[in-house]
């Protein structure tokens, strides 16, 4: 069996990146999700274990000594991170994984990863961004005019990625981020044991 693909979705925070990935798994099977530990506090409605481990600073600094996470970053005053072993176990058998991580961890598993693939969701504009951000309720103003500012950071570093995926129309938005990774599985690079099969069957015909 061949061995999944690493996806790495990022975006500015407001981008509707949950939303979208929620649907995606819903609509399409072969997807796994990979849950993030946290030392930022649940939100109203968040469980832990299903949107995040929420773990305390010292907790989470054990997690990155014992080397338990392929990749962490503070973002906006906390930590995140990605755990290993649920990751590879996916990969392993079979299933596309997805990472919803922001950009300075999309670029670490880049460098770890050469075939990781990387994409970066918007929304159609920044004015789109900031009434997203302010209907959802769910951070202070100061909060939010510092995930606006680190999103004009972020967006400085989207030609690291390989695709841009506009989120206007929720649907739309998820079969185009569902057709890019199923083009990924097609790329030569990725089937080179197929092809190598098919070359020897060929000459032994
Ligand atoms: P939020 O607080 O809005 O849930 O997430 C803030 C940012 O952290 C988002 O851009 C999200 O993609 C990113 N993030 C979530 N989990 C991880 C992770 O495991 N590693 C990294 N590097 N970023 C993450």
């Amino acid at each position: 069996m061949s061995k999944g693909i690493l996806v790495v979705a990022s975006g500015f925070s407001g981008a509707g990146k949950g939303t979208l990935l929620k649907r995606l798994l819903e609509k399409y099977d072969n997807y796994a999700l990979s849950i993030s530990a946290t030392t930022r506090a649940p939100r109203a409605g968040e469980q832990d274990g299903r949107e995040y481990f929420f773990r305390s600073r010292e907790e989470f600094e054990a997690l990155i000594q014992e080397g338990q996470l392929i990749e962490y970053a503070e973002y906006v005053g906390n930590y995140y991170g990605t755990p290993r072993a649920y990751v590879e176990k996916q990969l392993e058998s079979g299933k596309d994984v997805i990472l919803e991580i922001e950009i300075q961890g999309a670029l670490k598993i880049k460098e770890m990863f050469a075939d990781a693939l990387l994409l970066f969701v918007s929304p159609p504009s920044a004015q789109e961004l900031e009434r997203r951000l302010i209907t959802r309720g769910t951070e202070d103003e100061k909060r939010i005019q510092n995930r606006l500012r680190r999103a004009g950071e972020e967006a400085e570093g989207i030609d690291a990625y390989d695709y841009l995926l506009i989120n206007d129309d929720l649907e739309s938005c998820v079969d185009a981020m569902h057709s890019v990774i199923q083009s990924e599985h097609c790329k030569i690079q990725r089937n080179l044991g197929f092809v190598q099969t098919i070359l020897q069957e060929l000459k032994s015909l």
